[in-house]
């Protein structure tokens, strides 16, 4: 018997194929078996995977992690929307067309080779019985606005909206969340020394160990502002934080970046506060963490810097 409906999709899969590689916005389709079945041209350029290897195939995650998980379009074949709060840093239940579903991620993109924040659309496509035939995701890159510019850590506005979430989620899961801010010492010294281009030249440096350092999914490392950085560490109590602190503490120091007019060591150095909360529901706000943080770096400061400082948030607060 012949299956008129598969008949059907042979056919417009053809012509959706043509259609979809003149669109310039990068865009996959998956079966409901949850197997590629479109891949257009612009998320050939966008992932560096070309068409042929995934058509056929469930392995476009490789496009864009380096190890197994469902993307957007794989939890809505298989209807496991719930799972999409674990899996995506940022979403939201529709997307703007108000036919399927939004999410943003950064993703390793390990065959294009450069790490993105893709905003991700993805929505059903039923046939005329109302039965699931295919999952059509399209990508935006939204790494521009989301990414600082010198140290390409995630800026301010993507730090904000990463605290609110992450405090969410620890009120939701009862973990503990924990922050680290940081502050180069002496920077102005340095500054006075070598000039403006040469301290860009150190932020780099040191954004690029506090990243190497703070690589567990969920972690989030941004540029604060000036010569501040912070690092947000869901899930990890203050051992654990502990652990983050001396690793970036040690490893900036490794960096050997002579600084002969600092107060305080011969090379650059950075100060560290550490702040833990077990946000209860009604606890208060996630801006009591970077308050707390904020305070533990300021005791680092005060106490001769290049050290850390880790402070419970109940000490940090008035009772
Ligand atoms: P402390 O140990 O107390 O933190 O002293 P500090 O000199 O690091 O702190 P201060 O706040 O006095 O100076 C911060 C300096 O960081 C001054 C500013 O020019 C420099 N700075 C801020 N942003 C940048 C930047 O993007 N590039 C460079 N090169 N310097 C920057
Ligand atoms: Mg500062
Ligand atoms: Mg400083």
């Amino acid at each position: 018997m012949t299956d008129e409906s598969s008949l059907l999709t042979q056919k417009s899969v053809g012509f959706a194929v043509k259609l979809m590689d003149h669109l310039v916005v990068p865009t996959f389709v998956l079966d409901k078996g949850r197997r590629v079945i479109i891949w257009n041209k612009a998320c050939e350029l966008l992932t560096g995977v070309p068409a042929e290897e995934v058509l056929g195939t469930r392995e476009h995650w490789r496009a864009f992690y380096d190890s197994p998980r469902p993307c957007l379009a794989d939890l809505i074949v298989e209807g496991r929307l719930e799972a999409i709060d674990s899996l995506y840093a940022q979403h939201a239940i529709r997307s703007s067309n108000e036919l399927g579903y939004y999410a943003e991620n950064w993703c390793v993109m390990p065959r294009a080779g450069t790490r993105l924040c893709l905003g991700i659309d993805s929505g059903p496509i039923y046939d005329e019985r109302g039965h699931l035939i295919a999952v059509i995701e399209t990508l935006r890159d939204l790494t521009e606005q989301k990414e600082d510019a010198l140290t390409r850590l995630a800026n301010r506005g993507a730090f904000d909206l990463g605290l609110e979430r992450e405090w969410r989620r620890a009120v939701r899961n009862g973990h503990p969340l924990s922050m680290l801010m940081l502050d180069v010492d002496c920077f102005k010294l340095y500054n006075d020394s070598f000039g403006h281009p040469q301290g860009d030249v150190c932020l780099r440096s040191v954004a690029s160990v506090i990243a190497c350092h703070s690589q567990r999914s969920g972690d989030l490392v941004a540029r604060y502002g000036g010569e501040e950085f912070v690092v947000i560490l869901p899930g990890t109590d203050q051992d654990g934080a502990q652990v983050v602190a001396r690793r970036i503490h040690e490893g900036v120091a490794a960096l050997q970046i002579s600084h002969p007019k600092s107060l305080v060591a011969n090379h650059v150095s950075v100060s560290i506060g550490i702040a833990t909360v077990n946000p209860k529901v009604g606890a208060g706000m996630a801006n009591q963490l970077i308050d707390a943080a904020d305070a533990a770096l300021y005791q680092a400061k005060e106490a001769g810097r290049n050290r850390i400082v880790t402070l419970n948030l109940e000490e940090s607060t008035p009772a």
